[in-house]
C-alpha cells in the first residue's frame, strides 16, 4: 500500500501523499508551510534489490525496475542499488535507465564499481 501521508523533512509538516505512477515522475508537491518540494527530500537511505537472479525474463526485470522506481519515489530514498548481473538484463536495464534519465524520472546512474553487476541509481540530489 502506498503511504497516505508525506511529511516534510524540513519542517515536519504532514500532507496527503501524491498517487504516483510512471508518468508523473518526478513527483512535485510543495510543502504548504516552507515551500520545499517534499518529493525531492531524502533521508540518505538506499533501496537495494536483485532483479536478475530469480530467473527473471527481460520483461520481468524491466517491470521490477519500474516498481522499484515508484517505491523509491514513494519512500525517502536517496538512491536505488540494482543487482543486475552480467548478462542481457544488465544491458536492457542500462538502456532503460538512460531513457528514464532523459525524462528526469531519475537523476543519474552509474556502475557500482568495481562490481559491474550492480548499478547505483540516484533519485534525488544531495
Ligand atoms: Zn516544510
Amino acid at each position: 500500500m502506498p503511504p497516505r501521508n508525506r511529511q516534510c523533512l524540513h519542517c515536519g509538516m504532514p500532507m496527503p501523499a501524491v498517487a504516483l505512477h510512471m508518468d508523473n515522475l518526478p513527483p512535485v508537491l510543495p510543502c504548504r508551510k516552507c515551500d520545499h518540494n517534499v518529493y525531492q527530500q531524502h533521508d540518505g537511505s538506499c533501496l537495494t534489490s536483485d532483479i536478475a537472479h530469480n530467473r527473471e525474463t527481460i520483461d520481468k526485470a524491466l517491470h521490477k525496475l519500474d516498481a522499484l522506481l515508484l517505491e523509491g519515489w514513494q519512500g525517502y530514498y536517496e538512491s536505488i542499488r540494482l543487482i543486475v548481473g552480467g548478462g542481457l538484463i544488465r544491458e536492457q536495464i542500462l538502456g532503460q535507465l538512460h531513457y528514464y534519465q532523459k525524462q528526469h524520472r531519475l537523476l543519474s546512474f552509474k556502475e557500482d564499481s568495481p562490481n559491474r553487476g550492480a548499478i547505483l541509481v540516484r533519485l534525488r540530489a544531495a
